[in-house]
């Protein structure tokens, strides 16, 4: 049983495939931008990545996935935030990162094996605008910018298929005065003491101080963690253009050779036929349907509800219609024998979905038809894989509600470890039990349980 996912940029099913002689699956998937809060839109995406990684993993064994998700910690959202607010970058970007991790655990998405920022990636992305710039794909710009310059790829559009004519009209803005065309884009855009506060760095060789361009830290951080070739590229379709043709023509160009042998876009969470979106302000947190009495796994059921590659719209019935479905599984799994050793058969229509273009609705409506006939032949391991897949933990309702203080310092004694910060790490571990919480680790996730008295 093989994954098949539609690649978008050689617009056929493929299944993924490991490149590498070491097999490991080389994933990446563009992360969030963390100046305000993730809202279901962008959960849908995150999720069905969720899912991709999960099948990969029993696909090709737990150790053979490496997952990269970044965080965007500085770009012209975040820039803008801080104006706005008055504060510093790191701690805007500090606070919506935290919030993100405690919304992907409360959903119950596994952590990516790598969470780069775009900030501490900076002498990356460098060498990589100036690899260009030597290679006389980029130039440096009357105010100290450094550009793309586009017409040195000629592969350039073969992911969006989008024409020179097209391109002038959807980027007309911008610097015109400071490029050479309207149609290249920044890889590194000079410091404006008026806009950008005190966030800046030295730049590449030749051009002024700064800070990236948003395109250039995912080329940077994917090479610099996964390699030269990854094996699968995700985001939402949002991404595909300009985000990822230009991913495609700074790695190809710095690298010369191909950047993703695979690119998968999910697509978006619709409100009221509109997509939503952060700047649209028409969106629901995970916090807001909660708050209404929603569980976070009813929210991610619903969100799976639809085709991934299809428009999804959002409505609250969708997330009553997940509660009594979960209920359901619930009664299902209570009802089951232990393993009989005869699990690999019963599910396989499920698997057959979910590996064909991620079909997950599907999926559900085949799981629905065994749960519906009752509990025969079925043993628990084999429902416990598809609960796995799906990433649907039946079992969060009766979990203890962790408080935000303890999340954050569990956050901060995972990150701590991380850094092979023993001593801090240990501390925190000592400050979690006195308050009551035990963490377990795992290699790449860790579980807070409350200390049984
Ligand atoms: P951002 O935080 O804006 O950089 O977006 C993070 C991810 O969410 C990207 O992969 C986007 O493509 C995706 N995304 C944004 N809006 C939606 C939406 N309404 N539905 C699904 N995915 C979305
Ligand atoms: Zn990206």
């Amino acid at each position: 049983m093989a994954l098949q996912l539609y690649d978008s940029l050689d617009r056929r099913l493929k299944p993924v495939t490991p490149s590498h002689a070491d097999g490991v699956v080389r994933f990446y998937n563009c992360g969030p931008t963390v100046y305000a809060p993730a809202h279901i839109g962008n959960f849908r995406t995150f999720v069905v990545n969720d899912v991709i990684r999960r099948l990969l993993e029993l696909q090709f064994g737990r150790d053979q996935v490496k997952h990269v998700r970044n965080l965007t910690d500085v770009d012209d959202r975040t820039i803008g935030q801080t104006q706005k607010e008055q504060r510093p970058l790191a701690e805007i970007t500090k606070k919506w990162t935290d919030k993100f991790h405690a919304d992907c655990a409360a959903l119950n998405c596994l952590r990516p094996h790598a969470e780069p920022t775009a900030t501490g990636y900076i002498k990356e992305q460098v060498n990589m605008i100036e690899v260009l710039m030597e290679k006389g794909n980029a130039y440096r710009a009357a105010d100290g910018s450094v550009y793309f310059k586009l017409d040195s790829f000629p592969g350039y559009g073969a992911l969006s298929r989008i024409k020179e004519r097209e391109l002038k009209i959807t980027n007309p803005v911008a610097d015109a005065d400071h490029k050479d065309s309207v149609s290249d884009f920044a890889l590194w855009k000079a410091y404006k003491p008026d806009e950008d506060g005190d966030v800046k760095w030295p730049g590449p060789r030749g051009a002024g101080e700064g800070r990236p361009g948003w395109h250039i830290e995912c080329s940077a951080m994917s090479k610099a963690i996964l390699g030269d070739t990854i094996d699968l590229h995700t985001g939402g379709v949002d991404l595909l253009f300009p985000h990822h043709e230009n991913e495609i023509a700074q790695s190809q160009c710095c690298n010369g050779t191909t950047f993703s042998r695979h690119w998968y876009h999910s697509e978006h969470l619709l409100v009221e036929g509109t997509t939503m979106s952060k700047s649209k302000g028409n969106y629901y947190t995970l916090g807001d349907l909660v708050e209404k009495g929603y569980s976070p796994m009813a929210v991610r059921y619903a969100l799976l509800m639809g085709h991934p590659r299809k428009q999804l719209n959002f409505m609250l019935d969708s997330l009553r219609a997940a509660e009594s479905a979960l209920n359901s599984l619930r009664t299902f799994r209570g009802s089951l024998g232990a393993a009989t050793g005869q699990e690999a058969e019963t599910f396989a229509s499920v698997f057959a979905s979910l590996h064909d273009d991620l079909n997950t609705p599907g999926a559900l409506g085949a799981l629905f038809s065994i749960v519906n006939r009752g509990p025969s032949n079925v043993d628990q391991n084999a429902f416990d894989a598809v609960l796995f897949a799906l990433g649907l933990d039946l079992e969060v309702e009766t979990k203890t509600e962790i408080p935000a203080a303890i999340t954050a310092l569990a956050e901060k004694r995972w990150a701590a470890k991380q850094a092979k910060d023993f001593a801090a790490a240990d501390a925190l571990r000592q400050a979690l039990a006195a308050a009551g919480w035990s963490m377990l680790d795992s290699k790449t996730d860790y579980k807070l349980e409350p200390v049984k008295k």
